[in-house]
Formats: C-alpha cells, sequence, structure tokens
C-alpha cells in the first residue's frame, strides 16, 4: 500500500493553518474574546451567542489530517494521497465559505433561474436602524419580505398583467467593507414578469428611485409592529431631508451572460472577509504588544487597523445562527413555484439545462470539476499518470489516522508548528510604518524582519486554502446552504 500526503506530494497545495494570517488571529484571540465579550463587547453587540464558540473550534480543525481523511487512489497507477475533512462553516471558514460560493452560482444558473434577463438590486438601510437587526436575526427575514413585497408589487406593475409574476432570490448581507454591521439585500431579480404560461413580460427600464420610498414605509412600518421603534421615532426620522435608506438598480444582465451571473450569483454570498485584503501583527512583534489587524477595503483604497481582538468581534457578529438561512426564494423562483413546474414537467418551457433528479446528480458527480474551479487542481486526476482517481475509504479511527501519519512522518507536526518568520506583504508595508505599528517602528525595515530564506511565504494566495470533501453519496442541499 502506497500512502501519499497530499502535504508532501502536493497534488493540492494543502493550507498550513500557522502560516495563515486568518488562523493565527482567530487561535491566539478567539478565548480571550469569549472571556472579555460581555465587559466590552455586549454592549455594542449584544450577547454571546455560545454557538460562535462552536463555529470557532470547527474551524481550528478544518482541514486537520489528525481528526480523519478520505484515502483517493489512483486507479491506473495506485498512488493514493489522503484529503482531511472540512467544517463547512458559513461565513467564518474562509475555504468552505468560498466552496458554497462558487457551488452557489452553478446551482442559481442551472438550477434556478429562467433564461431571461435579470436585473441586481441593493437594498439599503440608515445606520440607526441597523443594531436592531444585531441583536435580533430574526428581523433580516422580515427585511427580506419587505423587499420582495415592493419589489414585486413594482415589478408586475410594469409588465402590465397583474396575474404575472417576477422570480426573486433575496441574499442577506450583515457585512459592510470593514466587518461593520450592515445588513442590506442583493436582490437578483427577473428584468420583468412570467405569465401563468410562462411567457415573460419584460420591464419597462426600472429604477432604484422609483420604490425607495415604499421601501423605507414597509420597513417602518415592521419595525413598529416588532416593537423595535415607535411613531415619533418615525416620524422624526421622516423629517430629516435623507432617511437613509436606498435603493439601487443595476444593468440588465442577459440570459446569454452566464459568466457575469454566476460572478453576481457568488458576490451576493460571499465570506464577510477576505484574506487576501488581511494582515496580522502579532502580539510580540506589535508596537504596544497587543494583536493587530490591518485590513484593506474592498471597493477604496483606504487602509484600517484594528486591535485583533476588536476585529474579531466584528466578525463573530456576522455568523449566523443554526439553520439561519442567508438566501430566500421568492415569486417565479419560490420552492413551492420551481416544485409545482418539476412536477408538471413544464419547468423546461423556458429552457434550463437539465431536469431536475438527472441535473441533481450529475451536479453532485461534478464537484471535482467544482474544486478545480476554485483550486486550479482536478483532486481525481493522477499527477502522475493522469489516470482517474477514486475515493477509496474513510479514515476516522483514531488508531489508524496515527498509524498512517506517523507511516508518512505527518503525526503530530501539521497544525501546531510556529511560523518561523514575519513578513509584511508589500500591500500594508507601507502603512504599518507610516503608523508605527511594530516594535522599533521605523528602523526596522520588511527586509531585516523577514526570515523566510527562500522568499515565498504566500500566506495570502488564495491557493493555500484546502478544498473540502463532500461524500459522493451525500444529497447537496442547496437551500440550506446559505
Ligand atoms: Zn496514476
Ligand atoms: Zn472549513
Amino acid at each position: 500500500m502506497l500512502y501519499e500526503s497530499s502535504n508532501n506530494q502536493g497534488i493540492y497545495s494543502p493550507r498550513e493553518p500557522r502560516k495563515n494570517y486568518y488562523y493565527r488571529c482567530v487561535e491566539e484571540n478567539f478565548e480571550v474574546l469569549e472571556r472579555v465579550w460581555d465587559d466590552r463587547y455586549q454592549n455594542t453587540y449584544g450577547y454571546w451567542r455560545t454557538h460562535i464558540l462552536d463555529v470557532i473550534y470547527d474551524y481550528l480543525d478544518c482541514g486537520n489530517l489528525h481528526l480523519g481523511f478520505a484515502r483517493v487512489k489512483c486507479e491506473d497507477c495506485n498512488k493514493e494521497y489522503l484529503l482531511p475533512f472540512s467544517c463547512k462553516r458559513r461565513a467564518f471558514c474562509p475555504s468552505c465559505h468560498q466552496r458554497r460560493v462558487v457551488e452557489f452560482g452553478e446551482f442559481l444558473y442551472t438550477e434556478v433561474l429562467k433564461e431571461v434577463s435579470h436585473r441586481q438590486w441593493v437594498f439599503s438601510i440608515p445606520k440607526r436602524l441597523r443594531c436592531y437587526f444585531m441583536y435580533d436575526r430574526k428581523l433580516l427575514a422580515k427585511l427580506s419580505r419587505c423587499a420582495w413585497k415592493v419589489l414585486c408589487d413594482y415589478l408586475k406593475s410594469s409588465s402590465g398583467d397583474k396575474d404575472s409574476v417576477p422570480g426573486v432570490v433575496i441574499a442577506v448581507q450583515t457585512f459592510g467593507d470593514f466587518l461593520n454591521f450592515n445588513p442590506h439585500l442583493h436582490v437578483i431579480a427577473t428584468d420583468g414578469c412570467f405569465k401563468g404560461d410562462g411567457d415573460f413580460i419584460k420591464s419597462v427600464l426600472p429604477q432604484g428611485k422609483d420604490i425607495e420610498k415604499v421601501f423605507q414605509s414597509e420597513v417602518l412600518k415592521m419595525l413598529k409592529k416588532e416593537g423595535k421603534i415607535n411613531q415619533f421615532i418615525i416620524d422624526n426620522m421622516l423629517s430629516w431631508e435623507n432617511t437613509g435608506f436606498n435603493v439601487y438598480c443595476g444593468e440588465a444582465i442577459y440570459a446569454e451572460e452566464q459568466e457575469s451571473i454566476e460572478k453576481l450569483a457568488q458576490y451576493v454570498v460571499r465570506a464577510p472577509i477576505s484574506q487576501e485584503r488581511m494582515f496580522y501583527i502579532p502580539p510580540e512583534e506589535s508596537s504596544n504588544e497587543v494583536g493587530k489587524i490591518i485590513y484593506k477595503g474592498k471597493n477604496s483604497r483606504e487602509i484600517q487597523a484594528f486591535d485583533a481582538l476588536d476585529w474579531l468581534a466584528r466578525l463573530v457578529t456576522h455568523i449566523p445562527n443554526k439553520g439561519e438561512q442567508f438566501v430566500r426564494y421568492y415569486g417565479y423562483y419560490s420552492n413551492k413555484s420551481r416544485g409545482q413546474r418539476k412536477k408538471a414537467e413544464t419547468d423546461d418551457k423556458v429552457p434550463v439545462i437539465v431536469s431536475s433528479d438527472l441535473s441533481k446528480k450529475a451536479f453532485r458527480k461534478n464537484w471535482a470539476r467544482l474544486i478545480q474551479k476554485v483550486y486550479n487542481v482536478d483532486p481525481l486526476k493522477c499527477k502522475y499518470c493522469n489516470g482517474k482517481m477514486r475515493i477509496i475509504s474513510f479514515v476516522e479511527d483514531e488508531e489508524t489516522i496515527e498509524k498512517i501519519l506517523k507511516d508518512l512522518k505527518l503525526w503530530g507536526i501539521q497544525n501546531h508548528d510556529p511560523p518561523n518568520h514575519f513578513k509584511i506583504p508589500q500591500q500594508f508595508e507601507h502603512f504599518i510604518l507610516a503608523n508605527s505599528l511594530l516594535i522599533g517602528n521605523n528602523e526596522k525595515s520588511n527586509e531585516n524582519m523577514g526570515k523566510n530564506k527562500d522568499g515565498n511565504y504566500e500566506e495570502h494566495n488564495s491557493n493555500n486554502v484546502f478544498p473540502d470533501y463532500e461524500t459522493c453519496d451525500e444529497m447537496p442541499k442547496y437551500e440550506d446552504w446559505f
């Protein structure tokens, strides 16, 4: 039996957790975060949710071979390698989240959206109302409902047929550029409505401004009904010139623009953080001995420095509760409508790629292709002979895990090797030195700090994240994913 570790043989570029800024920041700070939460953060972010710790522990174990793996074997040359299990935690584990993001894009394109044009809409709410949604996450579903109601009426009226219905997918995003709590809705909506027979009536140039006031009124009404605000607050808000409600409507994306649609779908469910835009200064390197996160905005060139604890506190507010949905389907795209069309076999009236069962099977088999799309590797193609690789077993038994990892000289070393160098990514160098965020700050330049001889310390390279594994018998439940 010939084992190979993915670590040594590089079929994947495995995640090397301790070399990853994000992992280090989480590992070094999460216990303190829990300890100081009530004193330092409860006032701003509400009660500590015990669920947060489950997510963090799972993330810290994600991709750790010591906790079990699948054995993958080449059918032609018999070479084997090990594929560790992943945590599948939404929002918090960047690699697991990213995998779902790509899958969601394909799912939406092949299974939900019809071959008609779509538009992106974004619904946002004023700052002073945002905290209610943080303290009471059930309101996020109601916010989504408000947007659907308003948009549905609007698109219906533009079709001139009151029995027609639009297809709408709404994704809740709770984060702003720097992880501030900013609940808003990303919507992918048909650019018009479907009639009962499945024909599609295109909208007349829709505009966000048209429905801003109606959306505002729906949300205020909902929050009042929920007992969060009273008429006094509403009157006060309405007296401002700019109430802070905003509805944006994007350009039409045509049916044949598959890539744009998938990109948009991926965008609306993206993770709160980007590892490419962050850098962690551990306490021992920091000028005031407090761990720091340097983070670059997505849409701006702005860079901000945070105490690592503060940053982590912000981040955990975006962890969804157990079973909490991010994405909802309405109108022609609602689960009910889709189910009925499939049952009546009318779902291909506007052509979809494949019909229900078959496509899900095909889709499941495609996980290897999806991984390839995310990580630029094909996990089921032998790198020695290009043969077809197959998962032959799962190893979850502690003794067997230990035996195999010892044979491979991987036992006890994978996740706990301290990093042996500290090097600032070029994009943050100026900011960090200018703000004296390091010990000995300006005297210490990046060159003499980096102890890395080979100079290829690329922890923020997305190829360094580890693809996860899903058994081929496992039926993905797409609706539960986000
Ligand atoms: Zn082979
Ligand atoms: Zn994970």
